[in-house]
């Protein structure tokens, strides 16, 4: 498969690339808002073109795009590559707000192209076999969770996270997104409420570097989420706790296949093995095949339309002090 990257971005040069790479794809072009910057990263990546026009890119012979652009900038992009009949996996946020979003992936869905959200988490090895431990009624009828997802924004990426939020800045669009989908992947429900509250504690300008929440799932069952830019020594964790069982994974929420998975029941405690599979390598895999028309990317467009709306939801929240329901837009 071809393709064009749309966004000059560090997460495309740390993981993307390679895994695209390593599914047989080519990397035909890369866009950036500036042309001498297309050019020194397109000869850096061993990539034939730079554009910094966006419509030349399209014009390319390319299969898909690979948008990792700033968030902002997500929403007119995928409209473009839509327009011009090109597959699109996306980056989370899908956009700023869900109304664009379910724009983004109806639009998809009515061309008849693939769209995938590049949510990493719902590819590791350790987060499969979470989800199967609950899926097979190893810790019956879960009752609550817990996600400990605050850490140490690296200095390389504390560029517009900590200081534009027009530019979709902030951890509750960085962060809570990821963790909205991973408790939707494990559940397999959606939450319909929250509360929150976020906090400015030293890294973050004009945005939030911290956001606690809680949020109502329709079974009854609650989840805890922490969320931070500003956390060196946390580690992260999740915890799913059912009336038969619990299962406390620690390590787990990150981009590599590490950590740790523990079920607790009256048995006594079982370590639980898993895959240690590349994450990124798996997600393009499986956005290839759905170009091919076969099977679904990992998190589609409606995953990252409901992600998207649990994190607006925190937002709304933390914002107004209030218990919110999350809006997805009718999607
Ligand atoms: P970057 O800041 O690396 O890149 C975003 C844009 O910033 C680029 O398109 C580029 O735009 C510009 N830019 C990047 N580096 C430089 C530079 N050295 N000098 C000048 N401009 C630069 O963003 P990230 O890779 O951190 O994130 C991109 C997207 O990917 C976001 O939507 C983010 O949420 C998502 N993401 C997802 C992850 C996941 O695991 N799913 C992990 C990390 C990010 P231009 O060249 O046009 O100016």
């Amino acid at each position: 498969m071809r393709w064009g990257l749309i966004g000059a971005s560090n997460i495309a040069a740390a993981h993307m690339m390679a895994a695209i790479r390593a599914n047989g794809g080519e990397i035909v072009s890369v866009l950036s808002a500036s042309p001498e910057r297309a050019r020194t990263y397109a000869d850096e990546h061993g990539i034939p073109e730079g554009h910094s026009d966006l419509d030349a890119l399209l014009a390319g012979d390319i299969d898909a795009v690979y948008i990792s652009t700033t968030n902002e900038k997500h929403f007119a992009q995928a409209m473009a590559a839509i327009a011009a009949g090109k597959h699109v996996l996306c980056e989370k946020p899908l956009a700023m707000n869900v109304a664009d979003a379910v724009t983004m992936v109806r639009a998809a869905a009515d061309a008849g192209l693939a769209f995938g959200t590049n949510h990493h988490l719902r590819n590791a090895g350790s987060h499969i076999a979470i989800r199967d431990l609950i899926a097979s009624g190893r810790i019956g009828d879960v009752l609550s969770a817990r996600v400990m997802h605050a850490v140490y924004l690296p200095p390389h990426l504390q560029g517009w996270r900590i200081d534009n939020p027009a530019a979709g800045g902030g951890v509750i669009p960085d962060i809570v997104v990821h963790d909205a989908d991973t408790v939707r992947f494990h559940l397999g429900e959606d939450p319909a409420e929250v509360v929150a509250m976020q906090t400015t504690s030293g890294m973050g300008q004009g945005v939030e570097d911290g956001v606690m929440s809680v949020w109502q799932m329709p079974s009854g069952a609650t989840v805890m989420a922490h969320e931070a830019f500003t956390h060196r020594f946390a580690g992260t964790g999740l915890e799913i706790h059912g009336t038969k069982g619990s299962i406390r994974a620690r390590g787990v929420m990150t981009q590599r296949p590490v950590g740790e998975v523990i079920l607790t029941t009256e048995a006594g405690e079982e370590a639980i093995g898993f895959s240690d599979h590349n994450l990124y390598i798996r997600s393009i895999g499986l956005f290839v095949e759905a170009c091919a028309g076969k099977g679904r990317p990992a998190a589609d467009g409606v995953d990252g339309v409901k992600s998207l709306a649990v994190a607006a939801a925190v937002a709304e929240a933390a914002r107004t002090g209030q218990r919110t329901a999350v809006d997805y837009g009718g999607i």
